[in-house]
């Protein structure tokens, strides 16, 4: 993407709005059917926008539990680098450099940047860390309703009895 237009600017603000409802810590592009190199992640009140972001530079090394929108109701462990330098455009389109990212921004860069790589923390997970989330399978309804806002439903209903 060379060009962020105003098609763009409305699809960064619309996938905010969905990351807020979720609620979420980051949205990718490709989650809401769409393909392009854009993402956007919030941590701690500031929201970070990045389209064709890179990893320059990782070091470091974490076990984290992580989740995803796009696998509701589960959570599992990864090993993710402890920091990373990326380099992306901002939503002016617009160089910008984000220096040893660390904590939960850091862990969020790269779970986003893999969404845009077509890739989901469950291939990268611990083995045998793969679980049900009780407090995540109550928030399903909202995500779900969420998600249905956002036009990326996929009628996903199941018959699934609650153990
Ligand atoms: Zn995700």
């Amino acid at each position: 993407m060379s060009q962020v237009d105003r098609t763009i600017q409305k699809l960064i603000d619309d996938m905010i709005e969905t990351m807020e409802k979720a609620p979420g810590v980051g949205l990718a592009a490709p989650q809401i059917g769409v393909p392009l190199r854009l993402a956007v992640i919030e941590v701690e009140d500031k929201i970070t926008v990045i389209i064709n972001p890179e990893i320059v530079k990782s070091s470091g090394e974490v076990d984290l539990d992580e989740g995803c929108l796009s696998v509701p109701g589960f959570w599992g462990r990864v090993n993710r680098a402890e920091r990373v330098s990326v380099k992306a455009l901002d939503r002016n389109g617009k160089e910008q450099r984000i220096r040893d990212a660390e904590g939960l921004f850091a862990q969020a860069l790269q779970h986003e940047i893999d969404h845009l790589d077509g890739r989901l923390y469950v291939d990268r997970l611990i083995p045998e860390t793969f679980q049900r989330s009780e407090p995540l399978r109550k928030r399903e309804a909202d995500v779900r309703a969420a998600r249905r806002a956002a036009g990326e439903i996929v009628e996903d209903e199941d018959d699934e009895a609650p153990d």
